[in-house]
């Protein structure tokens, strides 16, 4: 972009990243904005080793937009204010131990060249200094094997990971639950890692 195109640029409001429409973006438009305010967030109970899992937003409307474009668009940006809605939904529940972010497929970061769940779990880390974020406590062994298959297929066949020796809690971050079996199979993972009591934190749940 030239010198005067960018200062063109700046003059006018900036589009948003989630509705595209164009108006001042802190980093959202302020309709947009209104939607990702703090809502009712969606509680899980127990499922197998998770103790439970807490979601800011159900998956539709803006924050499942907001979602969409940080994952294919690459706005990186909604990185704060999303863990700013998960930090919220906790409501202060006392935690101890790590932030394990669940991996994505490294394809999958280096065509993107970010990894989401990685993203929200730094912003995390940072609004919750109790917390150490443990990065690389997890990693996937299941390279390529998602690829082709239908949804039902991914589905049924959750990624399986490695872990590394983890004591203490953990708080599990990944951007959407679906089913929960990602976040199950992360989980006994750890807790055979020597992980404690194991929680999650999304920022939306598919109901
Ligand atoms: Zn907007």
């Amino acid at each position: 972009m030239g010198p005067v195109l960018e200062v063109v640029r700046l003059l006018l409001p900036s589009l948003c990243p989630v509705c595209r429409r164009r108006a001042e973006c802190h980093p959202v438009c302020p309709e947009c904005q209104q939607a990702l305010e703090p809502g009712s967030p969606l509680w899980a109970g127990r499922d197998g080793p998770v103790d439970w899992v807490v979601s800011a937003f159900r998956h539709e409307g803006v924050p499942r937009r907001a979602l969409s474009a940080f994952k294919f668009s690459g706005r990186t940006g909604l990185a704060g204010v999303m863990a700013s809605r998960m930090v919220e939904s906790l409501d202060g529940i006392p935690l101890s131990g790590a932030i394990v972010a669940i991996p994505s497929h490294p394809v999958r970061v280096g065509l993107r060249g970010f990894d989401l769940p990685a993203a929200l779990a730094t912003h995390l880390a940072r609004e919750m200094p109790d917390l150490e974020l443990a990065t690389g406590a997890l990693r996937r062994r299941d390279f390529g094997g998602q690829r082709g298959r239908t949804r039902s297929g991914r589905i049924s066949r959750p990624p399986r990971f490695d872990g590394r020796l983890l004591g203490g809690d953990v708080l599990l971050v990944d951007d959407v639950v679906t089913t929960g079996s990602t976040l199950a199979s992360a989980a006994r993972t750890l807790s055979s890692n020597g992980a404690g009591q194991i929680r999650a934190v999304t920022f939306t749940r598919e109901v």
